[in-house]
């Protein structure tokens, strides 16, 4: 299993390739500007896609999403419906549309214990309602979106974001095993056990 790292758009999100050794592979997010390494790294490895996963919908992790479906047409792009919405309906979030994206659709609804592929689907809602993570409990990775990040967690200060939810999400997210290694939307990646704050995250700004 190899994970490839894409920091795309201007606001470095990672987008991630998370391949498999049959050489299958699973797209991570849409950073804006990200379409075009992650195509050449797919033709490089010789890699084939087969699932397009979006850990939640902000602009900044779907906008490329029709520059993957343009050159994979059968590739099926998974979302939870909570956060659906902001595919079809830019701005559906809340968030004013500064970056421009086309209108998408939708294949695959994720909802708690799917299991996609290798993954696990783990809700997390708090920074979107529809905020997931991808866990392989078998190779102990998880992709954490904009829930968990080295060092801190995910804006809880958006229209469709809940501070409730996330704490659960974070003490949901500290009993996956320690050695968990943690891929988030944006930055370096981490692990549950150097996160020991996760389990009591209103410790850390109340
Ligand atoms: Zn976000
Ligand atoms: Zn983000």
């Amino acid at each position: 299993m190899t994970v490839y790292t894409f920091p795309s758009g201007p606001i470095e999100t990672n987008t991630y390739i998370y391949a498999l050794p049959d050489k299958t592979c699973y797209i991570i997010d849409a950073a804006p500007m990200s379409y075009g390494a992650v195509k050449r790294k797919i033709d490089e490895m010789g890699l084939k896609p087969v699932m397009l996963l979006l850990t939640h919908s902000h602009w900044d992790h779907i906008a490329d999403v029709p520059h993957y479906k343009d050159a994979f047409p059968d590739l099926p792009v998974a979302v939870h419906p909570l956060d659906a919405p902001n595919l079809k309906t830019p701005g559906a979030d809340g968030l004013p549309v500064y970056f421009t994206y086309d209108p998408m659709g939708h294949d695959i609804e994720l909802k708690e214990g799917k299991k996609i592929g290798p993954f696990d689907v783990i809700e997390t809602p708090g920074h979107t309602p529809g905020g997931v993570v991808f866990y392989d409990p078998k190779e102990g990775v998880a992709f954490s979106g904009d829930t968990l990040f080295k060092g801190t967690f995910g804006n809880v200060s958006f229209p469709q974001s809940s501070r409730d939810l996330m704490w659960k999400s974070l003490k949901k997210l500290a009993k996956l095993p320690g050695q968990t290694k943690v891929f988030p939307g944006h930055g370096e990646p981490t692990t549950i056990e150097k996160e020991w704050w996760l389990s009591r995250p209103d410790d850390l700004v109340e």
